[in-house]
């Protein structure tokens, strides 16, 4: 694009236009991106960029991907939506086929729904249901960790980190939940029981109250990029089937291979009773997500006063989404994903690692295709976001994180690119 047309294109958008958690009276600067092909962003202005965050844990397979292109082009032909309402067709059900046969055994009933945010609500509504239709209206509440997050709709809000979440903002309009201390950030360290005491208290104390316990498995996600061992998984299913509870697996950024295994209650062998999927599960395409529960659930709830699930969004199903989500599980298990996972770690480990010996660093941490170095201090991003596309790379810190989760189809060349310049960009804060 020629300067004048890119600046038109900036001065409308920081006029007009919300972007994510963003001011619309002092906007941060925006980068005009124009294209993508496969790792890497094309700016307005010609230069590009290697992508460190797969669009937020979702373009797994990189962009422009010729087999994802097709799915949606060869769907296009045939239908791009239809309403779901009395009406079902081969996109949609192959996909819930394959989540059926993917998800741990239990899994097979589905929901899809449009976004991350509206499968969690989803979740949340199925295990109120549950218990209303067992008369018991009186568990009507959540478990959760703190640093936990769960997306931006009141409902998953509502068991959002309460202080990163800025519940206090919305205190009057939003359900209110039981919050444990998060686990501690070591995800191969040995757990000690201590770590589960503050969880343990609140779920002995309440759990006549609790319709289930929700919680990202393994990785809490944007509330803090911290990976927690698996025998914590393991305890907090013990707990919730002693006391009673219905256990929600939040899998949307996990989810597809992310962590080293397809989904990341595989590290401990725990099912829940409920998980939600989303962000990777289109390669990043598409807004799809999917929420899925027990027989015993779908069971108990069609049986309840309503005799039905409430819940039908307008664009569920939605067939160009389904389509392209079939391509890209399909891509993805039908080559050696695990291996390319744990290629992608070790190599972020070792170009990570020498950022332990800078001062401003107080963690650098891997997990799957997920590297993450904790500095002590939080960053300014209209400082720091520059200097990383100075250096030819897309990385979004937040707050004292930074951290990459990039495609897996990324080469060597590439990442060590993007760890080098995570390197420098760090050392020059
Ligand atoms: C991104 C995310 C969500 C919300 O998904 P949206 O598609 O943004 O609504 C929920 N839970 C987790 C763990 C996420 O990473």
């Amino acid at each position: 694009m020629n300067p004048k047309d890119i600046q038109q294109l900036l001065d409308f958008d920081r006029n007009h236009i919300w972007h994510p958690y963003a001011s619309m009276i002092d906007p941060p600067p925006m980068i005009p991106v124009v294209g993508a092909d496969g790792v890497r962003l094309k700016l307005a202005d010609g230069r590009e960029l290697i992508d460190g965050m797969a669009s937020w844990w979702s373009a797994i397979h990189g962009y422009n991907h010729p087999v994802l292109n097709q799915a949606v082009q060869d769907q296009l032909q045939k239908m791009s939506h239809v309403m779901f309402g009395g009406i079902t067709h081969p996109a949609a059900v192959e996909l819930c086929q394959t989540l059926v046969d993917i998800t741990p055994q239990k899994l097979d009933k589905v929901f899809l729904s449009d976004s991350g945010s509206v499968s969690v609500e989803v979740a949340i509504k199925m295990a109120l249901q549950y218990w209303h239709a067992q008369g018991h209206p009186e568990k009507n509440r959540l478990l959760t960790l703190r640093n936990g997050y769960h997306g931006d709709t009141f409902g998953a809000m509502s068991v959002c980190d309460p202080v990163t979440g800025m519940h206090h903002l919305f205190a009057d309009v939003m359900p209110k939940h039981f919050f444990a201390k998060a686990p501690n950030h070591h995800f191969d360290q040995p757990f000690d029981e201590a770590q589960i005491s503050d969880f343990m208290q609140l779920i002995d104390q309440h759990h006549g109250q609790i319709a289930a316990v929700i919680l990202e498995p393994i990785v809490q996600g944007t509330g803090g990029m911290r990976f927690y061992a698996p025998d914590y998984l393991k305890r907090v299913r013990q707990l919730c089937d002693h006391y009673d509870v219905l256990l929600i697996h939040d899998e949307i950024a996990t989810g597809f291979g992310r962590t080293g295994k397809l989904f990341a209650c595989e590290h401990a062998d725990v099912t829940p009773d409920i998980m939600c999927v989303g962000k990777a599960m289109t390669g990043g395409y598409l807004s799809l997500a999917a929420t899925l529960c027990t027989m015993q659930i779908a069971e108990v709830i069609s049986q309840g006063e309503a005799g039905v699930f409430m819940h039908g969004p307008t664009f569920m199903a939605n067939p160009l989404a389904c389509a392209v989500a079939n391509a890209s599980v399909k891509l993805l298990l039908s080559q050696p994903w695990q291996q390319t996972v744990h290629n992608l770690a070790a190599q972020l480990r070792e170009g990570l690692s020498p950022a332990r010996e800078l001062p401003q660093v107080a963690d650098v941490r891997v997990l799957g295709a997920i590297g993450v170095v904790e500095l002590k201090e939080p960053v300014d991003l209209r400082i720091v976001q520059p200097l990383f596309v100075e250096q030819g790379v897309w990385v979004r810190p937040f707050g004292k994180l930074v951290y990459v989760m990039p495609p897996y189809i990324i080469d060597a060349q590439a990442l060590q690119q993007l760890t080098s310049a995570m390197l420098r960009v760090i050392g020059r804060l």
